[in-house]
């Protein structure tokens, strides 16, 4: 069942939203090579304890997770794509680093996710990451109200295919509130048209996750969280929660 939220739900979650956003933006600083991904973790964390926040992260278990996810952010490095856990792997020049991150305040969840290199880039990975930001901004471009779920997904996939990145099947966006996920589902990849009609007061996650060798395989790594692209490539994945309102698409995790 998709919930749609009042305006002031709305501005309720944009102050969880913002939390994200100062901690993407204080772990992107942190960020270099040398620093360790629980130091990352560590900088996260003292944000949002600073804000008053708790981690929809820390302990999350869906049915398919061997362990409870033991840190505030995932940290999915160069083949990684998405659900890395924080280790002692300390980065690398070079390395492409995607860090999502959660806050709950107030009883509401944000979620978003950044994509960056550290060090000397190399061109693919620069151009990896800038398709997966246009990827993102077209999906929020088709977040408004009289489009359809189909519209988001079919945008973000065309950035994607258009560019010939792969597209891991069956993991994308969803819906936020209360709860980290909620309905509906907001696919990567899909036709226009189709779908749950878009209305005022559905808020997203919208997630682009593209797989730089072009190919759509993944596994998981052993530590059951990890999802890995099967050609070694590497990956990236960047995520803001979006609220649909009458007067366009509102970001409620800007940094
Ligand atoms: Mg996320
Ligand atoms: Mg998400």
């Amino acid at each position: 069942m998709v919930e749609l939220k009042t305006d002031s739900s709305i501005d309720a979650m944009h102050a969880a939203g913002r939390v994200v956003g100062q901690a993407l933006t204080a772990v992107r600083k942190a960020a270099g090579v040398g620093v360790s991904l629980l130091e990352l973790d560590e900088v996260a964390h003292e944000v949002l304890r600073e804000a008053g926040a708790g981690s929809p992260f820390l302990g999350y278990r869906p049915a398919s997770a061997p362990v409870p996810f033991p840190a505030v952010v995932c940290t999915s490095v160069n083949e990684a794509i998405v659900h890395g856990i924080p280790g002692r792997y300390r980065l690398r020049d070079g390395d492409l680093v995607s860090v999502d991150c959660g806050a709950e305040l107030a009883g509401w969840v944000g979620d978003s996710a950044i994509s960056f290199i550290v060090g000397r880039p190399r061109p693919a990975d620069v151009r990896l990451v800038e398709t997966a930001e246009r990827a993102l901004a077209a999906g929020i471009e088709a977040a408004v109200v009289g489009n359809r779920i189909g519209d988001i997904a079919h945008a973000i996939g065309t950035v994607c295919r258009t560019a010939g990145y792969g597209i891991p099947e069956g993991w994308g966006g969803h819906g936020v509130g209360r709860r980290m996920h909620e309905d509906p589902s907001v696919p990567n990849e899909g036709r226009p048209g189709r779908g749950l009609p878009l209305r005022h007061g559905m808020v997203l996650a919208i997630e682009p996750m593209l797989i730089g060798g072009g190919g759509d395989g993944y596994h998981a790594a052993p530590d059951g969280w990890t999802l890995r692209t099967d050609d070694g490539s590497r990956a990236a994945h960047v995520e803001h929660t979006v609220a649909i309102t009458t007067a366009g698409p509102r970001i409620l995790t800007e940094r």
